[in-house]
């Protein structure tokens, strides 16, 4: 997969400026196809998996208590990793001020995204929670409704004896199916990797264009980035090795697949079946955890998203010339928690909540603009911290499911 990636890169980076050239128009769209079908299979596995190991998780998870326990303590869990990255973003902008001096002069390339207010944002991630049409859920990605009605039913077919157990076998056997299915994936990844870089990075231009393009920014960029790599490598380590008793280095060492995967295409959801199998082969995670923690944090924790939001809004308030207040913070502190909760696990989804936390603190949403250039490059960033942050609650959850020893 390293080796796709890097001459991804390479391709990517040295044919940038011949990407529009129609002469080599074939090979353009031949790279382009490699990427598309690794993320298509990607993609077409994920709704299969996530309501099979759903339906599973929760009815291995036995008696209603159990399960109460299990879901409170994710939740919690996530909930705090994810304010202390806000946290973490928000020490490190107020430190750094990448925004002020930045130039507000940059035209919206994109149409921006509607304004929402923080409980508007908040209510749209309730009503995520049912779906009035399962496939339309299913179709649009909408995970959250998709595991909720999951849960639901094997719930309910827990509680129809030997009945409903047959039918839990049927969804247990899919989960192995379709755990096999990711194996052929996996196995098709190194070329779709290539793809996938190649042509971001060809379609921006070559390497010397992105390369422009992150000096623009290098401050604001570098902000995000020293903040993630210390949440990456500090901060959850620590939990990893304190709450979940692993071993860090060796820990990540069994996903380096799903990380590069989360890189390469932006997205939690479609990583999601890489990580679960990482967690059930690899790193020897109970099928409770990795089947009920993982597809949950895919959706809603986030921690790098959470960070890259606060340093964003506070960037575009330097910029602006927006002078913020301890209560201000404290609103981007909460709100860019709950905008990340609600980011759908696709790309750039990031952006589009952050529009909340901007409404919340009275900055311009047009601010948004100025960070557009490269958000494709962080975007890939945080993905794979998110990931990272699932990993690694689903190690300290599943800890505490195992019987104490
Ligand atoms: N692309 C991110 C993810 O899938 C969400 C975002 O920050 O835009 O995790």
């Amino acid at each position: 997969m390293l080796s796709g990636a890097t001459l991804g890169f390479v391709v990517g980076g040295v044919f940038g400026a011949q990407w529009e050239d129609p002469r080599f128009g074939f090979w353009v769209e031949l790279i382009d196809l490699l990427g598309d079908v690794f993320m298509n299979l990607l993609k077409m596995v994920v709704v299969p998996l996530i309501v099979c190991s759903m339906v599973v998780g929760i009815t291995s998870l036995g008696d209603l208590r159990k399960i109460r326990g299990t879901f409170g303590w994710t939740i919690a869990y996530y909930v705090m990793t994810t304010l202390l990255s806000v946290a973490l973003g928000i020490f490190l902008v107020i430190l750094i001020q990448p925004g002020v001096a930045a130039s507000t002069q940059i035209e919206a390339a994109r149409q921006m995204p509607e304004s929402l207010t923080w409980y508007e944002a908040l209510f749209d991630v309730v009503r995520g929670l049912f779906p009035q049409n399962l496939f339309e859920a299913a179709a649009k990605g909408q995970i959250l409704g998709l595991i909720v009605a999951s849960l639901l039913f094997g719930g309910i077919l827990t509680l129809l004896g030997e009945r409903g157990r047959k039918v839990i076998e049927l969804f247990d056997i899919g989960n192995e199916a379709i755990m096999r299915l990711v194996r052929l994936v996996i196995w098709l990844a190194p070329v779709g990797i290539f793809g996938l870089v190649a042509t971001k990075i060809g379609s921006a231009g070559g390497g010397e264009a992105v390369w422009h393009e992150l000096q623009k920014l290098a401050k604001y960029a570098l902000t995000v980035l020293l903040g993630l790599s210390i949440h990456a490598f500090v901060v959850l380590p620590i939990l990893l090795s304190v709450l979940g008793r692993r071993n860090p280095l060796r820990y990540a060492g069994h996903y380096t697949e799903a990380l590069l995967t989360a890189f390469t295409t932006a997205s939690s959801a479609a990583t999601l079946p890489i990580t679960m199998r990482d967690a059930r082969v690899k790193a020897g995670l109970s099928d409770e955890a990795s089947g009920f923690v993982l597809p949950l944090g895919a959706t809603v924790n986030m921690d790098g998203t959470a960070l890259y939001e606060a340093v964003a809004v506070i960037f575009i308030c330097q910029a602006y010339g927006i002078e913020l207040g301890f209560a201000q913070f404290v609103i981007v502190w909460l709100t860019a928690t709950l905008a990340a909760i609600g980011a759908a696990a696709i790309p750039e989804a990031g952006l589009v909540t952050m529009v909340m936390v901007l409404t919340a603190v009275g900055a311009p949403i047009e601010g948004i603009a100025l960070l557009l250039s490269i958000d494709w490059f962080l975007d890939r960033c945080r993905t794979t911290v998110n990931v990272w942050g699932d990993t690694i609650g689903t190690a300290v959850i599943d800890r505490t499911l195992r019987p104490p020893r």
